[in-house]
């Protein structure tokens, strides 16, 4: 028996999160007394501190990210081992991971764990959830206990131990890693969306991917950054990227401009640390407008454009 903590890397660039599911796994190992191993996926074997062994997961398959075929390989690794629990990183990848390998084992998970309680069938687990606006008790009950580690809740693990490293090679087709990277590229510098002190978002009100140039002509007048909701990049409008909100980017700016966009919940936790929120709606009603700082009430396509000429026109003058 043992406890196995994957390890989140990109290409061999451990993540702080992993650092902190290795923390958690100890304490969920000592607390079951078994040993924790770790799994690194990847051409190149990591060393984690703190670890009775390394598992090196290899595949000609596995060369860079794949969420599917990773999830494969840790589900086979996991039948192979019965561990008494799998922990991931609490991150994008810790998450997507596990919820493949869950979906593959048919067992249950646990994501954004900041508690443990071991003993008996029945684990009583903290857990974040809704974006971080609520804690939830948990129990969780299953011959393997499948947890991700909530970030920032444990203090990091170091990096660069020596534990024994042992090879294990999955057995995986191309089906099995239709999502893989494919290609990086650099992320844009200067002005960021989660930096810039003005964000323009658009949401459907916009219409339309063409719909976004005014936006992006407000946003370059004022040193800012394009956002979006999530029906902009569900419809393709917008990369995903650009999206604001519990699924996308957390933003703070000093101005924050809704165009189009209703102001759902799941969008208002990604942007309501902004200092001044402005909201273009043609609905008065929106949730967007009766919380914002100011409201223009009127079409988009309208209202941007009557901006943008008007700061034009005042900065020529
Ligand atoms: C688990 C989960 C996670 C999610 N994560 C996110 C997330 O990260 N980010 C996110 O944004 N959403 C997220 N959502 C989706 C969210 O619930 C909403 O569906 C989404 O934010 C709505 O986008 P919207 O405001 O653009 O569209 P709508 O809610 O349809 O609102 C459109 C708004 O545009 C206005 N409008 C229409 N035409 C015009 C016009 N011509 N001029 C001016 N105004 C106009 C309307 O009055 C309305 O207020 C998530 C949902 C779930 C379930």
């Amino acid at each position: 028996m043992s406890v196995l903590v994957l390890i989140d890397h990109d290409r061999g660039a451990v993540s702080d999160v992993a650092r902190q599911a290795v923390t958690l796994g100890r304490s969920v190992a000592a607390a079951v007394g078994v040993p924790l191993r770790a799994v690194v996926i990847g051409p190149e074997p990591v060393a984690v501190d703190g670890v009775e062994s390394v598992w090196h997961v290899t595949h000609p398959l596995l060369d860079d990210y794949a969420p599917g075929g990773w999830g494969e390989a840790l589900a086979q690794l996991v039948s192979r081992e019965s561990p008494t629990a799998v922990v991931a990183p609490g991150t994008d990848r810790g998450n997507e991971v596990l919820a493949h390998s869950a979906a593959r084992l048919d067992l249950p998970m646990a994501a954004n764990v900041t508690q443990v309680e071991t003993g008996g069938d029945v684990w009583a687990l903290q857990r974040v959830r809704w974006g971080g606006s609520l804690l939830e008790r948990a129990d969780l009950e299953a011959p393997i206990r499948l947890i991700s580690a909530a970030p920032h809740a444990f203090a990091p693990a170091g990096i660069g131990g020596s534990a024994p490293v042992e090879e294990f090679t999955p057995d995986l087709d191309e089906s099995h890693v239709i999502d893989r990277v494919v290609e990086r590229v650099t992320i844009q510098e200067g002005t960021t969306l989660a930096t810039a002190r003005v964000v323009v978002s658009g949401g459907r009100g916009v219409g339309s991917a063409e719909g976004f140039a005014p936006l992006e002509e407000l946003a370059a007048l004022l040193d800012g950054a394009v956002g979006c909701s999530r029906v902009a990049t569900n419809n393709g409008w917008r990369p995903h990227s650009d999206q604001v909100g519990q699924t996308g980017t957390r933003v703070a700016p000093d101005v924050y401009i809704a165009c189009g966009i209703s102001g759902a919940i799941q969008h208002w936790v990604g942007m309501m640390a902004s200092k001044h929120v402005i909201a273009i709606n043609t609905d008065p009603e929106a949730p967007m407008v009766t919380k914002a700082d100011y409201a223009v009430i009127g079409d988009v396509a309208e209202v941007v454009p009557a901006i943008v000429a008007e700061i034009r026109r005042r900065r020529s003058a």
